[in-house]
């Protein structure tokens, strides 16, 4: 018992001599990767291409190679711009989702001036909206 313990600490500095000055960071552009990795291969089950099996290898293979990188800046700035494009592209299938949700009731407009979505009660006709975030206003036609 003592013995492998023993070993067990051996192993563990070997891991850490290995890892200093690395990356080793499990970031969430890493996970991400990771779950379209198994996502793929999953679908490859029924579709089985090579191409798809090719694309899925590649995201397995870039989050270790990022895990292993001695450029840790660059890496901690590809998960940044990632993190903001996630976020982006999470707002706006919330958006979406609530589009679909509320088609009956409302209408969803974006901000020629500022980008906001706007949220309108649904009404047929032309309409003059103004933007609660920039006070810009803009016409919209409901079918
Ligand atoms: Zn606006």
């Amino acid at each position: 018992m003592f013995d492998l313990l023993q070993k067990l600490a051996v192993y563990r500095e070997k891991y850490y001599n290995l890892m200093t000055g690395r990356y080793a960071n499990w970031d969430r552009l890493n996970k991400d990767m990771i779950v379209l990795c198994v996502a793929l291969n999953f679908l490859n089950l029924f579709i089985r291409s090579h191409i798809l099996a090719l694309i899925a290898a590649l995201f397995f293979f870039a989050p270790v190679f990022r895990v292993f990188s001695k450029n840790i800046d660059r890496r901690e700035d590809e998960n940044t711009k990632y993190f903001q494009k996630r976020k982006a592209f999470m707002e706006w299938l919330k958006i979406m989702y609530k589009r679909i949700a509320e088609i009956k009731t409302h209408r969803y407009y974006r901000c020629k001036n500022c980008d906001a979505y706007i949220r309108v009660p649904y009404k047929k006709g032309s309409h003059t909206i103004d933007c609660p975030k920039c006070g810009k206003e803009f016409k919209v036609k409901m079918l």
